[in-house]
């Protein structure tokens, strides 16, 4: 297939949830028919911030995979990739640590933000693992000559960096590696719950595709919301307001009424957070329901994603032969 090559992916650390929904799931389920996607499930990558609970991430590699099937993704069409069976990443991730200096892993926006979330885990001496680890993104992209890399806003300093490096690896040693290019969906940051951070896995603030209808609806009558209107009829702030970021993904036709009623007082909160959860479990009706008929097939699904990385592999050993070749390294 000479399609250009995609790669994108989500480390096992928890189920998926509407900021991937929105912020990478649904170009995937897109661009498939264009591109020859590798879909990486990233649990090396994930091991760097949950080294001490392995079992988390291993737990979390079929759900992740069932989340991406759920909403439409196609083995026919797509390879899922398991990070941990390719060890040309690895290797490559070795090559590309040369050319990366400690001062510029610090800089990068986007590991300085989470070293500080993950200040109980690191305290105040983060591992080199995981300072590194846009270098073993950078790996997986390049191993399998991605073009195109979508993803959500907060992994846009992670792909620069991918870019330098690949520049700086062909300035050395010839032009073996393509240089990818990041591609942000419609809505790149989807806030979380509590109104603050981007809606994360590990950071407790998700709503998850795999979450039940009651569950989803408890979560969004807790949901933060313009702290000003305390009572039903007191006009809000509905730019200020988190609910109403959702109603923008799952309402847009209806976005002007809410803003008009909810600015005018004449629409509260409750009445606006019990409509938003209707059509949230309207919408994700139908990707629960593949996901349940698949809860029952882990032996084929563990099957068919080791059958998949060794057919990408096809791929990142050609690209590892070139850059040992352009590396002078001798090999057979
Ligand atoms: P963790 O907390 O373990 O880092 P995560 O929720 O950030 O998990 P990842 O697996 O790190 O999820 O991210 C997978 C992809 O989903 C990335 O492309 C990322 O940019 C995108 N993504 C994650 N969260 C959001 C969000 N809230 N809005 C938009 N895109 C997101
Ligand atoms: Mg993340």
């Amino acid at each position: 297939m000479n399609a250009p090559h995609l790669l994108t992916g989500d480390r096992p650390t928890g189920r998926l949830h509407l900021g991937h929904y929105f912020g990478s799931l649904q170009s995937r389920v897109t661009l498939q028919n264009t591109h020859h996607s590798f879909i990486l499930i990233a649990d090396v990558q994930a091991l760097t911030d949950h080294f001490h609970h392995p079992e988390k991430v291993s737990e979390n590699v079929l759900e992740v995979l069932k989340d991406n099937l759920a909403v439409g993704l196609s083995p026919e069409k797509c390879t899922f990739v398991l990070q941990s069976q390719v060890p040309e990443i690895a290797e490559l991730t070795v090559f590309f640590s040369n050319l990366v200096t400690l001062g510029r892993l610090q800089q990068n926006p986007t590991v300085r933000h989470e070293i500080r979330q993950k200040q109980a885990l690191f305290g105040e001496s983060v591992t080199y693992g995981f300072l590194g680890y846009p270098i073993s993104q950078a790996a997986d992209i390049t191993a399998f000559q991605a073009e195109v890399v979508p993803v959500g806003e907060d992994q846009l300093p992670i792909i620069e960096q991918t870019r330098e490096l690949v520049r700086s690896f062909n300035r050395y040693y010839g032009e073996v590696l393509r240089e990818p290019r990041a591609l942000l969906a419609e809505h790149p940051r989807i806030r979380g719950l509590d109104g603050q951070q981007k809606m994360g896995k590990s950071l407790g603030n998700a709503i998850h595709l795999a979450d039940p209808e009651a569950d989803t609806r408890q979560k969004i009558m807790q949901a933060i919301t313009d702290p000003q209107k305390a009572r039903k009829n007191d006009p809000g702030r509905p730019e200020v307001c988190t609910v109403y970021t959702y109603h923008r993904l799952f309402q847009p036709e209806h976005l002007g009424t809410v803003y008009q009623e909810c600015s005018t007082g004449s629409r509260g909160c409750v009445q606006c957070k019990q409509e938003l959860a209707f059509c949230v479990n309207q919408h994700l009706a139908p990707i629960r329901e593949v996901r349940q008929e698949l809860q029952h097939q882990d032996a084929q699904l563990s099957e068919m994603l080791l059958d998949h990385t060794e057919q990408a592999r096809v791929t990142s050993k050609a690209t590892l032969q070139a850059v040992r070749k352009g590396m002078r390294l001798l090999f057979k």
